[in-house]
């Protein structure tokens, strides 16, 4: 099985495309620090699924655990795996559900187990015994979101089952907010009481509870009720906020920039078409520049007639629509040479493009851009 997720860490170097995505490490600690120091004395489980929001999954997990991270999250267990083949040794909870056959490689690569179920429970324990090893899950609780997760309301039975499995541990419970980067947190509330409820069980039983954690960037920054012992920031700590309404109460800044180079320089006449289904055309002489960067890279289509990128400290609109692997830049009347820089997302000290503006040209949120940036687009790390 091939478990090459991102794309090898590479050296500024050794890059052989024009186009790579810049992370500035410095960024994610100040993030991290500020997320820490504003929910402490709550623990933080990072949130790196999707290749750490398109940042490059094994270096800035790397990254993390040398800031001394108390607990990591991905997606998918393979993700888990990979970390664990990397070196990491944080422990990592696997938010998705498991599937198939899954459960001898959560034990044997030391994963906590997200279990979502009776049946869930019953077949982790059963693995754990014939593997001798205790396994170490946390509880899934729907409160509101309706995708995995026992039902607030029949949590009870669940958590029965789960103090009876002998070869368990559970480490953690939790649930997940629908809302909680809304401007109206009733919604996000109602999760809160409801999980809270379920909670009450170890009181009742006279249970040691285990790690309860519900929030996420949205709850970090408007809830900080939601706290509890453990959050989950996720966006956050790459410097985007999950909404245009979040309450910003924590300061932090982008840590990717997306660059490329002019690689291209040519006068267009007036009525000759530009691109894919000759969409675009000038009235006048232009001047434009080709930029090797395009859909097969995450630069998505769907931004084509919107999208605008920064050359020598001035926006220029990208013309035609976005092909897989170019585009094309008006750059009006005004000059431009093969191997300036060229910026997709960003800042270039002065001048900035945002990722809600990528998500707004495409129609999107800033998740979906950042999580789309291809793998095939070099990472590189500025410490
Ligand atoms: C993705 C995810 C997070 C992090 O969400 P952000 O909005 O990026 O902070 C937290 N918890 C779960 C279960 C998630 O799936």
């Amino acid at each position: 099985m091939d478990r090459q997720i991102n794309h090898p860490t590479i050296s500024e170097a050794e890059i052989i495309r024009p186009t790579h995505v810049e992370v500035n490490l410095k960024a994610i600690a100040e993030n991290y620090r500020k997320v820490k120091k504003h929910v402490a004395p709550a623990k933080v489980i990072i949130i790196l699924k999707a290749n750490a929001y398109g940042h490059g999954l094994v270096r800035i997990a790397q990254f993390i655990q040398e800031l001394k991270a108390d607990y990591l999250g991905v997606a998918v267990v393979e993700e888990g795996i990979l970390l664990r083949e990397k070196g990491i040794t944080v422990p990592i909870l696997v938010l998705g559900g498991i599937w198939g056959n899954q459960v001898p490689l959560f034990l044997k690569h030391n994963l906590t187990i997200t279990a979502s179920s009776i049946d869930k429970l019953k077949q982790i324990d059963e693995v754990a015994e014939q593997m001798k090893i205790k396994a170490i899950v946390h509880l899934k609780i729907d409160t509101g979101m309706e995708r995995v997760g026992v039902h607030y309301y029949n949590a009870e039975k669940f958590l029965d089952a789960a103090y009876k499995c002998k070869n368990i541990e559970v480490e953690g419970i939790f649930s997940h907010f629908a809302s909680s980067d809304a401007a109206d947190l009733t919604y996000t509330r109602l999760q809160l009481e409801r999980f809270m409820e379920v909670l009450n069980y170890f009181a009742k039983h006279s249970i040691e509870t285990p790690m309860r954690h519900i929030s996420n960037s949205g709850a970090i920054l408007q809830l900080p009720e939601a706290n509890l012992d453990m959050v989950r920031p996720g966006i956050i700590l790459f410097g985007v906020y999950p909404s245009g309404e979040v309450k910003r109460t924590i300061e932090v800044r982008p840590a990717l920039t997306w660059k490329s180079l002019v690689v291209y320089f040519k006068v267009i006449k007036p009525n000759h078409p530009v691109g894919y289904s000759s969409s675009w055309k000038a009235d006048k002489n232009i001047r434009a520049v080709t930029v090797p960067v395009g859909y097969g890279d995450g630069y998505l289509r769907s931004m084509s007639g919107k999208a605008e990128v920064i050359i020598r400290g001035k926006r220029y609109t990208v013309i035609g629509t976005i092909s897989m692997d170019q585009i094309v830049v008006n750059i009006n009347n005004d000059s431009a040479y093969n191997g300036d820089e060229v910026i997709l997302l960003g800042s270039d000290g002065e001048n900035e493009i945002k990722c809600e503006e990528l998500a707004d040209w495409a129609g999107t949120i800033p998740y979906e851009i950042l999580t789309n940036i291809n793998t095939r687009v070099p990472r590189v790390y500025k410490e």
